[in-house]
């Protein structure tokens, strides 16, 4: 046999083991529309309870059009990267703005939420005086991960939104005289609960760190007009912020803000922005777009946190573990693989889409439903899936 059909047969075994232990993922194919719904090929509709698209902006006509007038006025693609010929003056727009939302001095654009963690974080870390500790929550994203093993400093890993373990941490004998940055998510992806951020700065300040926070969940839903939970602490803080724009902003990919100088520094040093083609302007035109609504949209935001308080009672009541939730994102935890497949089966039936989100993307054992609100759902798809969480065994 040659090592090509050795390699095959090795795909179809991991696969087959996959499949066996009910997780082998698979693409499902389905139309956004209005109304925070979804076709399936064979002509059903669903309410989507799985999407990022929190306050509805996806399918926004405002955004629609800019991105049309983008693309026809300045092509359908950049072309080039941004220190190359790539930079239009809309993308030099773009990230001024970008950078007002965010109470930040500047911002830079990058292709994509993975592409900014996994390439920012090595740029910066490489740029820290050594010796560098990273101190990062458990729960924090693959995306943040796969930065921190790129950067090749050690991770000193603390327990989910356990201040007290990471002050005992940072207070260590073996962590002193390095360079200390604290990384975390703001809204965490999978349980929707939030980082205390005034405390955690404090706790920074207090051993001379500085904090790197993602902000994929909050930005657009939490904080002053939107603008994420960072926005809310005193400007000058030493804290690196890092969201995306394809969650509630409606479009697609990352930002990284912060002072001129660090913005500077990326630019000469970020891999993911260096050798990545620039944002295409469509991407540009729904950007400016969603940056002109975002603001304004308080009403939506109370409207959507006060849904995810009703659906998370229900399912508190049923019994279930929300872990901690208190945002747009609510999980309902399942246990085993199984268990949380035959939830899902069971909401499917009752014409609602939530995704069973199953290990290495959440720890062993703790598979969920992972329900993501959006201000799209009227008054009537939130009571559809409260009657159905009503129903689940
Ligand atoms: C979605 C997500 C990312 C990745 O962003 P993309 O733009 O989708 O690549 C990064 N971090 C967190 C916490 C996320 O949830």
């Amino acid at each position: 046999m040659s090592a090509w059909d050795d390699f095959q047969q090795s795909l179809a075994a991991s696969l087959a083991d996959a499949e066996g232990r009910s997780r082998r993922r698979k693409l499902r194919p389905m139309t956004r529309e209005a109304g925070g719904m979804v076709r399936l090929q064979d002509g059903r509709r669903l309410i989507d309870f799985s999407s990022n698209d929190y306050l509805g902006l996806a399918l926004h006509p405002e955004l629609t059009a800019r991105a049309a007038d983008y693309a026809q006025r300045l092509g359908a693609g950049s072309a080039a990267s941004r220190l190359v010929s790539g930079t239009l003056p809309e993308h030099l727009a773009v990230e001024r703005k970008l950078a007002a939302f965010k109470g930040c001095e500047a911002a830079l654009l990058l292709a994509s939420g993975y592409q900014a963690n996994a390439s920012a974080l090595p740029a910066l870390i490489g740029m820290m005086p050594g010796p560098v500790k990273v101190f990062a929550d458990r729960l924090n994203h693959a995306s943040l991960h796969a930065g921190l093993a790129q950067a090749r400093v050690g991770q000193i890993r603390y327990r989910h939104n356990d201040l007290g373990h990471l002050d005992r941490l940072l207070a260590s004998p073996d962590h002193q005289g390095a360079t200390r940055l604290i990384v975390t998510e703001s809204v965490f992806s999978m349980d929707g609960d939030r980082a205390d951020l005034p405390a955690l700065l404090a706790l920074a300040q207090q051993h001379d760190a500085f904090l790197y926070v993602d902000e994929a969940h909050a930005t657009g839903v939490l904080g002053p007009r939107g603008a994420g939970l960072c926005a809310g602490l005193p400007k000058g803080s030493p804290v690196i912020v890092m969201g995306t724009l394809g969650k509630a902003l409606g479009g697609f990919g990352a930002y990284i803000a912060g002072p001129q100088l660090l913005i500077d520094t990326l630019v000469q040093t970020c891999g993911g922005f260096i050798y990545s083609t620039a944002p295409p302007p469509a991407v540009l035109g729904a950007l400016d777009a969603a940056l002109d609504l975002v603001p304004g949209m308080d009403a939506e935001r109370a409207r959507l946190l006060a849904a995810a308080d009703r659906v998370r009672a229900a399912a508190a009541a049923r019994g279930f573990d929300t872990f901690g939730s208190s945002t747009q994102i609510t999980p309902i935890g399942l246990g085993s693989e199984e268990r949380a497949l035959k939830a899902m089966a069971q909401l499917e039936a009752a014409g609602i889409l939530g995704v069973a989100i199953r290990p290495p993307t959440v720890p062993e054992g703790s598979s969920r439903l992972r329900l993501s609100l959006s201000a799209a759902h009227d008054g009537e798809a939130i009571a559809r899936l409260i009657a159905a969480i009503g129903t689940l065994a």
